[in-house]
């Protein structure tokens, strides 16, 4: 057991992290803290860092699979106001790690500003985002992003530029501890015209993401820019697969819904058989999207 007596304010033992995700699954956080200032979250760091104690940053759940035993670690929540500020100067918008991706086009398109509406629908915050280069193949958040604000391993708040960021597929190089914020450079929009495409996107992704289920998202990565492990799965005959309350979906062969009574490890199990399939009948081996704690 860890002392967080001086954090006693923000760090709760034993708290249950399936709440705080979006496939409702998963054991309890060993501790998790709750940072409301950049100063707690500092402090944090650096008693994790003294006392060898490991932690995660879970931001909006969306990309994160807990294991049924939970997670013996100190899981530091970014949800705080205190990282969640949105200011716009001319075309640039500067944003915290925590705002929701949501909130962020349409505060730009009020602000007269697209070029982000390609993220419509993709749940998660401008941190969790950015640790993965969210997008789809019209295009991803890496590429609108000027400079970034993180923590380093010294627990120094440090600025990236971006001559020295790359992003990847559904990847990046913002492999610091914590990423607070970042600036993105936007294009003068008209607000009604944005509000349009966003409506547009939400109406093609409702239709083909099943929404209204428990899920994480893709749980593959694309072999390549030209073939999805979604059709790889579906070719395999896998939608509709089910182990105990997991199934693929039949929407999107490339989500796995959680059903009442699901547990992780039903998912786990369902990833294997998938990767199994996949890899005895068309030879490829399908590497992970989301996090797995
Ligand atoms: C229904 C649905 C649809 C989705 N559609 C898409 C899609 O079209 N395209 C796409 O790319 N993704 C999609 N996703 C996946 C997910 O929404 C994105 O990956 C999202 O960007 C994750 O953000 P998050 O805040 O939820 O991150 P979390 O799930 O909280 O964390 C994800 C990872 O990022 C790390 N992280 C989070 N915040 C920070 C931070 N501030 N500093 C350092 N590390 C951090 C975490 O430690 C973790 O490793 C979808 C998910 C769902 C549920």
């Amino acid at each position: 057991m860890h002392s967080f007596d001086d954090f006693r304010a923000i760090v709760k033992a034993d708290e249950p992290l399936a709440p705080h995700v979006w496939f409702r699954l998963g054991g309890p956080a060993s501790y998790m803290a709750r940072p409301g200032t950049l100063e707690e979250l500092l402090g944090l760091l650096r008693r994790c860092r003294s006392e060898e104690i490991p932690f995660k940053i879970l931001s909006g759940g969306s990309n994160v699979l807990i294991r049924d035993e939970g997670v013996k670690a100190l899981v530091i929540h970014l949800e705080s106001p205190a990282f969640s500020d949105v200011a716009v100067r001319d075309n640039v918008v500067e944003a915290g790690a925590a705002v929701p991706l949501t909130a962020l086009i349409s505060q730009t398109a009020r602000a007269g500003l697209g070029g982000l509406e390609f993220l419509t629908g993709i749940p998660g915050t401008v941190g969790g985002a950015l640790r993965g280069n969210a997008g789809d193949r019209q295009g991803a958040i890496g590429q609108l992003v000027l400079r970034a604000t993180v923590i380093d391993a010294s627990d120094e708040v440090q600025v990236r530029e971006r001559d020295d960021l790359s992003f990847a597929d559904r990847a990046s190089n913002l492999d610091e501890p914590v990423i607070l914020s970042a600036e993105f450079e936007l294009e003068k929009a008209d607000p009604e015209a944005v509000v349009r495409r966003m409506r547009r996107i939400w109406i093609v992704k409702k239709e083909n993401q099943p929404y209204g289920h428990q899920s994480s998202g893709c749980i593959f990565k694309n072999p390549s820019p030209d073939l999805s492990a979604g059709m790889l799965i579906e070719q395999a005959g896998l939608k509709g697969a089910k182990v105990g309350g997991a199934e693929v979906s039949d929407r999107h062969a490339n989500f796995i819904v959680a059903h009442p009574g699901a547990s992780a490890n039903d998912v786990l199990q369902l990833i294997d058989q998938i990767r199994q399939r996949v890899w005895q009948q068309f030879g490829y081996e399908l590497e992970l999207q989301i996090q797995i704690w």
